[in-house]
């Protein structure tokens, strides 16, 4: 067995742990060094293990948890409703909390979205996004509208359809043979912009590539599928509103599906409710998840207008329905989680106050950051900044890959206690929404720290 070098008694929680448990998109290998962080319970955005470190979570535990860690009114609305209904088919039968929070969602989704599709996880929602299209198409005279289409560096999920339509190598290159072939875009590249433009002044030129492959593949194509304005697992790429105007004309025009994933970026994580908003741009369909139950419970859901939900209505023998469902679809808990969240965002200032505390924070991290010869660019949407490490500012020459260096500088951030998540040799910020900006100040101070224990100026 290869899961303990040793160096950890075999009775605590750490080597237990690796005698039995695979964890997420790791190398097991990884923790004969750094053994998994065994946490007890948190708070706001602090996390504390069992020997009684605490951690800044500053990446809200993979982006989900909107609204800090054990939330007193996250916390009541889900223990009220456990005495109620934990969990009940949802084919056929319903309950309240559903049912209040497609009310509630049908207020705040971009306009025209009017229907809602209960999955649980992202990835899932995305697969019943493409499943729709497809099916949209097919049940309204346009069989031959098969393929999809998607940004370079896009990322969507972990599922065989939600990879298809990722582009991003570490995820998806070895799986290739077993996924659907897809139409990839390339995505505007705003820090290395070859046209020699910046996100304030261009006109989004890069958007050249989606009208090319729109005139070649649109009348065989049932959807686009993008992550308005950041795309985040390809390292919080961050790209102007006016390039979703354009694609939604350009979708308009050619009839192929818009399908937004604001799965990472909905419910305020770029300063508005959706990303969408920004643009004032409504999508035919739209994937939420991350934010939706504040991160407590598994949820997601696929939005749609009406006249997609149209096209599946019909007479049971017409065999138009929708022929797809998940188990804990709906799941009673979890709505309830999202109701709480939904409550706060109405009755609390937590948009503006995570609006002034953005605009301190871009501050801070630019005079903190910008001055380190590795540093080569701060980039912000809403509460979220990230740094991009590089060998070389001027050319923007990235670092060797082979070092790790963003994962070195996520060791020592841990040891200082911030958990602050690499995403290659980019490092992020994707806190809780209602943090302080005190505690924002402690990230920044320590984020410093990690990168310059790793890389001395
Ligand atoms: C996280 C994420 C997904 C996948 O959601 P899971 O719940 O992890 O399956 C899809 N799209 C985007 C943009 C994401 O950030």
């Amino acid at each position: 067995m290869k899961e303990n070098n040793g160096t950890l008694a075999q009775d605590t929680w750490e080597a237990r742990d690796l005698a039995h448990i695979w964890h997420p998109t790791s190398q097991m290998k990884d923790y004969e060094e750094l053994p998994p962080i065994v946490v007890e319970r948190g708070k706001g955005p602090w996390l504390y293990d069992i020997h009684g470190k605490k951690y800044l979570d500053i990446i809200s535990s993979w982006w989900c948890n909107l609204l800090g860690h054990a939330n007193p009114e996250i916390n009541a609305a889900v223990k009220e409703q456990i005495d109620k209904l934990e969990q009940v088919i949802f084919s056929n039968f319903s309950h309240e909390p559903a049912i209040r929070l497609a009310e509630e969602l049908s207020r705040i989704v971009p306009k025209g979205l009017t229907k809602f599709h209960f999955n649980d996880n992202g990835s899932a929602s995305i697969e019943v996004a493409l499943k729709l299209a497809f099916q949209y198409h097919y049940q309204t005279g346009h069989p031959e509208r098969q393929k999809f289409m998607c940004l370079s560096e896009g990322y969507h999920g972990e599922t065989i359809g939600a990879l298809s339509v990722g582009s991003i190598d570490l995820y998806a290159k070895l799986y290739k043979p077993m996924m659907m072939d897809t139409i990839h875009i390339e995505a505007p590249d705003c820090y290395r912009c070859p046209y020699g433009k910046c996100r304030d002044c261009c006109q989004c030129e890069c958007f050249e590539h989606a009208e090319k492959a729109f005139e070649a593949h649109a009348k065989e194509t049932a959807a686009i599928i993008l992550e308005p304005l950041l795309q985040g697992s390809a390292g919080m790429r961050v790209y102007p509103p006016l390039y979703l105007q354009k694609m939604r004309k350009l979708c308009d025009e050619t009839g192929v599906l818009f399908i937004a994933d604001e799965i990472a970026t909905g419910f305020g994580r770029t300063g508005r409710m959706f990303a969408c908003d920004h643009a004032g741009v409504s999508p035919d369909l739209m994937t939420i998840s991350k934010g939706l139950t504040g991160g407590y419970l598994p949820m997601a859901i696929t939005c749609v207008t009406d006249q997609i939900y149209d096209a599946f209505y019909d007479d049971y023998n017409t065999g138009k329905a929708f022929v797809h469902g998940h188990t804990y679809s709906g799941n009673p808990l979890a709505c309830a989680a999202g109701l709480a969240v939904q409550h706060i965002l109405r009755t609390q200032p937590i948009f503006e106050n995570a609006s002034v505390n953005a605009k301190w924070l871009t501050k801070r991290m630019e005079d903190e950051l910008l001055s380190h010869p590795n540093v080569g660019e701060v980039r912000h949407i809403g509460l979220i900044h990230a740094f991009e490490l590089v060998a070389d500012k001027k050319t923007k020459t990235p670092l060797d890959p082979k070092k790790r260096t963003g994962y070195q500088v996520y060791r020592k951030a841990l040891e200082r206690g911030l958990l602050l998540r690499p995403l290659g040799d980019v490092l992020y910020f994707n806190p809780p929404l209602n943090i302080t900006q005190a505690e924002l100040d402690t990230a920044v101070t320590l984020a410093k720290e990690a990168l310059l224990d790793v890389l001395p100026k």
